[in-house]
Formats: structure tokens, sequence, C-alpha cells
């Protein structure tokens, strides 16, 4: 028995962390229990992404739009780019009982904590600072000077580490895709996530005893 409104996971990671491929695989292992939120951001595409699957790729004003109508849980800008949730699909998939993945950087973490405090933070981390900087420059997509400031950038995030609940360290990816399962399923039995089914069997057990 557990309850049926889903769980919003944040996990964020070092860029380069291989968050993406890990949570790629959670949902193809897994389609019905998890949805991932796709952000908007006015960064341009990388060869290969998609309108819509990785990002809605939008321009500054639209951006800015979206921000005021308020269609936005959390927004922050990074290296030089905004990027930020939209509300609505969030809200319909939790209410489906799915659990909704934000992989989003710490600032936008903290925020959505803040905002949705039952909210889960996850962080992953390579195996080592080393592996990290030869998967950001083996992945072959980004400037020296992106590289360098995504560097700095995950420098900085690593003193945050110690807000997020847990640390997924991602050495072996099935392995690593099966940890996240876990603790979003152990996370579904946490007393304070169950109030409403320990009520409903507190009622029952009470009308018993009324009733003998
Ligand atoms: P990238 O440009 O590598 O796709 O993403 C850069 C960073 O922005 C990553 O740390 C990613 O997790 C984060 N990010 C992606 N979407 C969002 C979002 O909606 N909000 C926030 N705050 N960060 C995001």
């Amino acid at each position: 028995m557990r309850e049926q409104k889903g769980i919003l996971t944040v996990v964020s990671g070092f860029s380069g962390s291989g968050k993406g491929t890990i949570m790629k695989r959670l949902l193809e292992r897994y389609p019905k229990e998890y949805a991932l939120s796709v952000s908007a951001t006015t960064r341009q595409p990388r060869p290969g992404e998609v309108h819509g699957r990785e990002y809605f790729f939008v321009s500054a004003e639209e951006f800015e739009d979206m921000i005021a109508r308020g269609d936005l849980i959390e927004y922050a800008r990074y290296v030089e780019n905004y990027y930020g949730t939209p509300r609505a699909y969030v809200e319909e998939q939790l209410l489906a009982g799915r659990n909704v993945i934000l992989e989003i950087e710490i600032q936008g973490a903290l925020k959505v904590k803040e905002v949705l405090p039952d909210t889960l933070l996850l962080f992953v981390t390579p195996p080592s600072a080393q592996e990290l900087r030869a998967r950001l420059e083996g992945r072959g997509t980004e400037s020296p000077q992106v590289i360098e400031a995504r560097l700095r950038r995950a420098a900085e995030e690593g003193q945050g580490v110690e807000q997020y609940e847990y640390l997924v360290v991602n050495d072996e990816l099935e392995e690593c895709v099966t940890l996240v399962h876990q603790i979003i399923q152990c996370e579904h039995s946490r007393m304070a996530r169950c109030r409403n089914q320990i009520n409903e069997i507190n009622k029952e057990l009470s009308s018993f005893v009324k009733q003998s």
C-alpha cells in the first residue's frame, strides 16, 4: 500500500556527471512510474537535441513572458543562459501518481525545495574530479572556454552538496539506476508521506472498537 500522489524528485549533479543518462535509463526501465520534466532554456540546441524532448528552446523574450505569467516553478541563470521548470506538466503528472524528475542545477533545486518542501533532493557525482573533467572534454560539444566555466561552476556547486538528501556516485550506470529507483521507492514509505493512509487505518480501527 502506498500513497497515490507521485514524489517530486530533483536530480542535480556536476555538468558531465552523467545524470541525464541515468534519468533516461530510469524512464526506460520504469516508464509507468516516472515522468521527466522538460525544462525551458534560452541556450542553443546541441547537435541531436530536439525541441520538446531535451528542452523547450525559447528566446529570451519568450522566457521572460513565461516568468511574468507565473508559468515556471523556478528558474535560474547558468553559464550565460536561463533555464526554468514549467509548472503545468509537473503538477499534472504528480496528481496522476507518477514520480516527476527535475534535472536541474543547485540554485533551482533549492528554490523548488523552498516552494515545495516535500521535494526529494538527489545529487549525482562521478567517482572523481579527474573523471568529471575527462567526461566534459570527451563530450566534444563544448568549447574549451565553456568547459572551463562549467568546471568553475562545478567547484562552486560542490560546496552546496550537503543541502541534498542523497548522494549517488555514478560509477556503473545500471547499478546507479537501481539505486535511484530504490531511494525513491523507499521515500514512498516515509511516515511523513503516509499520513493519509495512517489516518484511514486509524479511523477504521476506531470504528471497529466502537462497534464491539
Ligand atoms: P545543459 O546546458 O548542460 O543542458 O544544462 C546546464 C545546467 O542547467 C544543468 O546543471 C542542468 O541540470 C540545469 N538545468 C536544466 N534545466 C533546468 C531548469 O529548468 N532549471 C534550473 N534551475 N536548472 C536547469
